[in-house]
């Protein structure tokens, strides 16, 4: 029934550089919360990767707010969930701020208990993060473990009929009528180009929003105006939102809907990059923060992350003094 995005193995993933370990050696099943109201793992990525620089994220999957399951590393990979057990822990983070949806507390049930299968652990064996040694004074995962724990305890069929209630929501999202001239359909939506999220199904209408090249949504229906294809979906916030089907290759032509695209946000996550101006290295990304130095035009970069702040693309590397810098792409 949960939904599964299944993203292990998937280039636009970041690393894994952290040494593998063997399915045996897994005896936890950690819960974390993202201590974030909304996200999923292309947001979190950017702050593993440019803010902490990381090489490996820190969960194996991430239950999202509407209860759909990104799953981004497999078993044996070891994450940077709880310092000191990683080895031997296997990560699920749920997306919030001590409150959580009735759909990921399903997701959630659903997902540990078959890592307990797969791994032959009980429901003892999952903990929160706090309940790691040397980790009880950190807030995550917000939630009371022991209510989550005899929840997995039992075999299911008083779960069942408690998650009558969750299915029972799902019906009821079902039923909420779709506005005029929208079919019903459901799917996933992968983003071919920088697109924005709209509050009707126009170029006119309010932008609430942006999905970036290649992150996807579910949708509920779709309408055809103004010579797009509109796919919509109910938010997070319980508001409508549309966003239009623009393929790459019609992307010049729709540039009404795409968004601006920022120099630089074509090039690849990390590579070399060659300036094309002379160009400050700062200590963040930021121009309002610290000039350490500067490249001059022609010269290159081996660069391992990018992040896009303040109106530029940022390439970020760690420099010879072992500090992370960031370049503008100008
Ligand atoms: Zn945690």
């Amino acid at each position: 029934m949960t939904k599964i995005q299944d993203l292990r193995g998937d280039s636009r993933i970041l690393g894994p550089t952290n040494p593998n370990r063997a399915v045996s050696a897994i005896t936890k099943i950690a819960r974390h919360h993202s201590a974030t109201e909304t996200g999923d793992v292309w947001a979190f990525q950017n702050h593993w990767r440019g803010t902490l620089g990381w090489g490996t994220g820190g969960y194996h999957e991430i239950i999202l707010r509407d209860g759909t399951v990104q799953r981004i590393y497999n078993d044996v990979v070891t994450t940077n969930g709880v310092g000191n057990h990683n080895t031997n822990t296997y990560h699920i983070c749920v997306v919030g701020n001590g409150s959580f949806t009735a759909e990921q507390e399903k997701a959630f049930e659903e997902r540990a208990k078959d890592a307990m299968k797969r791994f032959g652990l009980k429901y003892t064996d999952v903990l929160g993060h706090n309940e790691f040694s040397g980790h009880s004074s950190n807030t995550c995962p917000g939630i009371n473990m022991n209510s989550v724990r005899e929840r997995l305890k039992g075999n299911s069929t008083t779960n069942d009929s408690n998650n009558g209630s969750s299915n029972t929501n799902s019906n009821n999202n079902s039923n909420t009528s779709l506005p005029s001239g929208v079919k019903a359909a459901s799917g996933s939506y992968t983003v071919q180009v920088d697109t924005n999220i709209r509050s009707g199904a126009s170029t006119k209408s309010t932008i609430v929003g942006t999905y970036k090249k290649g992150q996807s949504f579910n949708y509920d229906g779709y309408i055809d105006a103004e010579g797009y294809r509109w796919y919509t979906y109910i938010a997070h916030s319980g508001a409508r939102r549309y966003v239009a089907a623009v393929s790459a290759a019609s992307g010049g032509s729709s540039s009404n809907n795409t968004t601006n695209a920022l120099k630089g946000s074509n090039l690849p996550n990390k590579g070399t990059y060659k300036f094309t101006a002379n160009t400050n290295i700062r200590a963040a990304a930021s121009t309002s923060s610290a000039i350490v130095g500067s490249y001059a035009k022609g010269q290159t970069v081996n660069y391992d992350s990018k992040v896009t702040a303040g109106g530029y693309v940022w390439l970020s590397w760690i420099g010879g003094s072992g500090i992370r810098r960031y370049a503008a792409v100008v």
